[in-house]
Formats: structure tokens, C-alpha cells, sequence
């Protein structure tokens, strides 16, 4: 229930962003809040005065969601990834910045930058080009295809799990340690460590997404 809640929560919020955007780029900002303020009333089924909040809280989101990461910012997590995190956050594998392939460093919003995550310090770590390339735009373990993957699998068989459904466990992991500690999602994923391998919690039922943890 909670995974379907943010599931759509989630959507209506990518939903306007994009609307958002293409408004933006269509006509210049005056003109296009009227134009947004609607997709939000027509899309949220909310009157007019919370328009207007929602609106305020949108733009960021639309305007970050529209910017790249800036060649100073990249140089900075770059350097200070190689120094203090040689490492992949979702997959664990050593990364370098001058290596091609799958260990090259790229640098992944942590909050996508389709849901309006900042490309800046404070949203980016370190990853493996192909755990980026799979993580592409999903911004919580709700976005994973959860509901399906109720797998059976033997015990024996998790390291074999799909990637994305590894990222899943781990995204929630994080998501209920920055909650627990009322802290950034990308500290989070910091104090979490290393990513190791997820251990199924309870090995007396059927192995499936939620009865996997990664320890820490
Ligand atoms: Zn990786």
C-alpha cells in the first residue's frame, strides 16, 4: 500500500514537471504559470488558492529538473569521489575517473533529476556507468517493479537477482535510514556504506523484494 501510494505520488509529481517544462519552453514564464496552474488543478483536482503552492513549490523542481551538472560542480564531486569514495554507491565496485567501460566514475543524481534533484553537491555521488545506466530516472524502491517480483527464489539464488531490483532494496534501505535520522537522501546512502550483498531477512518464507535488507 505504501509502495502504491508513492508509486502515484510520484507520477503526478514527474507528470507536472514535464508539463511543466514543455510550458516553460513554449511560451516565457508569465504566460506559461497560468498554462501550469491549470495542468496542476486539471492533474491534482485542487482548487485554485493551492494551486498557487503547489505552483511555488514546482518551479524549482521544473527549473532544476532542466539544468545539467555545471563543469565546476562535476570537477569538485569528481575530485572529492576519487578521493573520499573510490567506489560505486549502488553497486560497490571500484570506480576510476579515468577508466573507460563499466567502471568509468559518472556522476548520478541521487534524487533524479527528472523529479527536480539539483545538480549539485548535495545531490550527487559516484557511480558505475552501467548501475547509472540502469538506475536511469527512478527516484525510489516504489518506481522498481515491486508488485510483480515475488520471485521464489531459493536462498542460494540472491546474488543473482536483477540489478534493479538490488537497487530497490538498497533505495529503500536509504530511504527509511534519512527518515529515521531526518537526514539528506544522499547522506543516507553515505552512512549506509559500501553496498554488500542483500540477506534475506526471514528465511522461512519465500525470498521476495520485501523480505530482503541490506545489513548496516
Ligand atoms: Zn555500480
Amino acid at each position: 500500500m505504501e509502495a502504491f501510494q508513492e508509486m502515484v505520488s510520484l507520477q503526478l509529481t514527474r507528470r507536472l514537471i514535464s508539463a511543466g517544462q514543455v510550458l516553460i519552453d513554449r511560451h516565457d514564464l508569465p504566460a506559461a504559470e497560468t498554462e501550469i496552474k491549470q495542468a496542476i488543478i486539471e492533474t491534482m483536482v485542487v482548487d485554485y488558492m493551492l494551486a498557487g503552492d503547489v505552483y511555488e513549490r514546482l518551479l524549482p523542481a521544473i527549473r532544476s529538473a532542466s539544468q545539467p551538472i555545471s563543469d565546476p560542480v562535476r570537477r569538485s564531486v569528481t575530485s572529492w569521489a576519487m578521493r573520499e569514495m573510490p567506489y560505486c554507491y549502488l553497486c560497490g565496485t571500484e570506480v576510476d575517473s579515468s577508466a573507460d567501460g563499466h567502471r568509468a566514475l559518472t556522476l548520478d543524481h541521487v534524487w533524479p533529476r527528472a523529479y527536480g534533484g539539483n545538480s549539485d553537491l548535495e545531490n550527487l555521488l559516484g557511480a558505475c556507468q552501467s548501475c547509472n545506466e540502469a538506475k536511469a530516472d527512478k527516484p525510489s524502491w516504489a518506481m522498481y517493479p515491486v508488485q510483480s517480483y515475488v520471485a521464489g527464489l531459493g536462498v542460494q539464488a540472491i546474488e543473482y537477482i536483477p540489478k534493479v531490483m538490488r537497487f530497490a532494496v538498497q533505495a529503500r534501505a536509504a530511504k527509511q535510514l534519512a527518515r529515521d535520522e531526518d537526514c539528506s537522501l544522499r547522506d543516507a546512502y553515505l552512512k549506509l556504506g559500501r553496498p554488500d550483498r542483500p540477506v534475506v531477512l526471514n528465511e522461512a518464507t519465500a525470498v521476495d523484494l520485501f523480505n530482503l535488507e541490506f545489513s548496516y
